[in-house]
């Protein structure tokens, strides 16, 4: 298959990269890849098991002995070549990605620069891996801790960054000095391997960084009992999340996991109104609302309720949803029909419980039209689950305390905003707030400096900052006796 408009055709690939090469599945078997604004089959890719994951994880494994002995700044050179491929080629990895994804171009050419962000600031991170030393308690001995990359790493990625949930792991991964095996959504993998494909290019060694895809159960079941495999980062669902902790105890391996959120958005009757409705617009509209933390519940105090009601459905009615290629479009298809089905049942459940639609946007046949919705409750689906579409439920509070009550009333904890332009308020609802991440008076929260996480069921771990780089490193305590 080929994708028409691409400025360079060799970055679709239906290959498999497999230990520095390009393969297919040894059964031949392949799985269609879909573009959701059309249900086209875009290409297919190769249907790799448990066999191809084991020859990818020992092909790292040879890597890494050489990669971890790299000078820091030899590794930081070729991520820094990385990095600028993919910004050379922005416009093409863009295409690709709204093809299989959906989301609008312009926001899939924000997700690869946002992606590729990841790789020059773990470059630059790559020289600055210090150890310490350890007073010690005897005269007689020095202690050391150094810090060492982990060995073998896996990473499990979702669809919905396509891109960016690739490089947020791999980056780090390999300015520590580790490699990486990479399985992409089986709905999305046209985008990992054309970055795989510009590490290629950017002289990342053979077996460094491996993509490999097909069946998740399989790859998944590989990569979890490898004894080789020293860490598993993933990004997805809860359910998945635990499942796959549970299959590494068997080697326990350290875990990283960005899983589900359920972000709650506070406006308070203080806030800026004109902020407040552009936050929920980024944060709730961003990707048709398919993002770990986007605003799923939205907060407002009675005093502010109905002007913000007003100014946030004039802005959703605004929305053009369509084809992510076509000019103008800012909403894409959700990725799935049971993405669409699952927004038609919180509707439907939140209408039956008491709530009502107060705007709505204009969708073609097979779109999911963005929504707002009133007079929402805990005890709705769409109170107690990821929506994960554009459908904005608004909920109306009285007191600061009852709106933290019902904001931490939830076992996830990711991310959670508000908006105040009150001091104290702000620090004590900062402090309030039960989520590894708190946007006051933002709905952007996630860039390569800061570190970007879960507490509760969203997760272990942060990626992103330093801390995102000590993930993938062990510390090793040296201590030197007879001195
Ligand atoms: P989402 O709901 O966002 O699709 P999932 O958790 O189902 O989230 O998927 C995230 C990633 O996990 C995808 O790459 C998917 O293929 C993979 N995945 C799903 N089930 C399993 C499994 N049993 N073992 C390993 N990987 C899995």
């Amino acid at each position: 298959a080929v994708i028409e408009g691409l400025n360079d055709p060799t970055l679709f690939t239906e290959h498999a990269f497999i230990g520095g090469e390009w393969a297919d599945a040894a059964s031949g078997k392949t799985i269609a890849v879909t573009n959701p604004a059309n249900g086209e089959t875009i290409g297919n890719v190769p249907d790799c098991g448990a066999e191809e994951t084991k020859d990818a994880i020992a092909t790292a494994k040879t890597a890494f002995a050489e990669w971890r002995h790299r000078p820091a700044g030899e590794r930081a050179a070729i991520l820094r070549d990385w990095f600028t491929l993919i910004m050379d080629n922005k416009a093409d990895l863009g295409r690709i990605m709204t093809m299989e994804q959906g989301k609008p171009l312009a926001e899939a050419e924000g997700e690869i620069a946002y992606a590729a962000s990841f790789i020059s600031w773990y470059a630059e991170e790559a020289r600055r891996i210090y150890g310490h030393e350890v007073p010690s308690p005897t005269r007689d001995r020095r202690i050391l801790v150094r810090k060492e990359p982990l060995g073998v790493c896996a990473a499990i990625t979702p669809w919905n960054f396509p891109a960016a949930m690739i490089t947020r792991k791999a980056a780090p991964a390999l300015a520590a000095g580790c490699t990486m095996v990479v399985k992409p959504s089986e709905l999305t993998p046209f985008t990992a391997l054309a970055i795989a494909k510009l590490a290629e290019r950017a002289g990342v060694p053979k077996g460094v960084l491996s993509v490999i895809t097909g069946d998740a159960k399989a790859i998944g079941g590989e990569m979890t009992s490898s004894d080789t495999v020293r860490m598993l980062s993933f990004t997805g669902s809860t359910k998945v999340g635990a499942l796959l902790m549970e299959q590494c105890a068997g080697t326990v391996k350290k875990l990283g996991l960005e899983l589900g959120g359920n972000a709650p958005f506070l406006v308070f009757d203080d806030a800026d109104l004109d902020t407040a409705v552009d936050g929920i617009m980024a944060s709730k509209f961003r990707n048709a609302g398919q993002t770990c933390v986007c605003a799923n519940r939205i907060f407002v105090q009675s005093g502010i309720h109905d002007a913000l009601v007003e100014k946030l459905g004039q802005k959703v009615r605004a929305l053009k949803v369509g084809d992510g290629l076509t000019d103008g479009v800012t909403t894409g298809p959700l990725i799935d029909d049971r993405a669409q089905e699952k927004v038609s049942a919180h509707i439907d459940d939140a209408k039956s419980k008491g709530a009502s639609i107060v705007a709505q946007a204009d969708a073609p046949e097979g779109y999911t039209a963005p929504t707002v919705m009133t007079g929402a409750k805990p005890g709705m689906r769409l109170m107690d689950e990821e929506t994960f579409g554009p459908l904005a439920a608004i909920v109306k509070f009285e007191s600061e305390e009852e709106a933290i009550a019902m904001a931490n009333d939830t076992p996830f904890g990711l991310a959670s905003y508000f908006y105040t332009t009150d001091i104290s308020r702000a620090w004590r609802v900062s402090e309030a707030l039960e989520s590894g991440m708190v946007g006051l008076n933002t709905g952007a929260i996630s860039m390569a400096e800061a570190p970007f996480g879960g507490v509760k069921q969203s997760g272990l771990g942060r990626e992103g900052g330093s801390e995102g780089m000590e993930e993938f490193l062990e510390m090793k305590t040296l201590h030197w006796a007879g001195i």
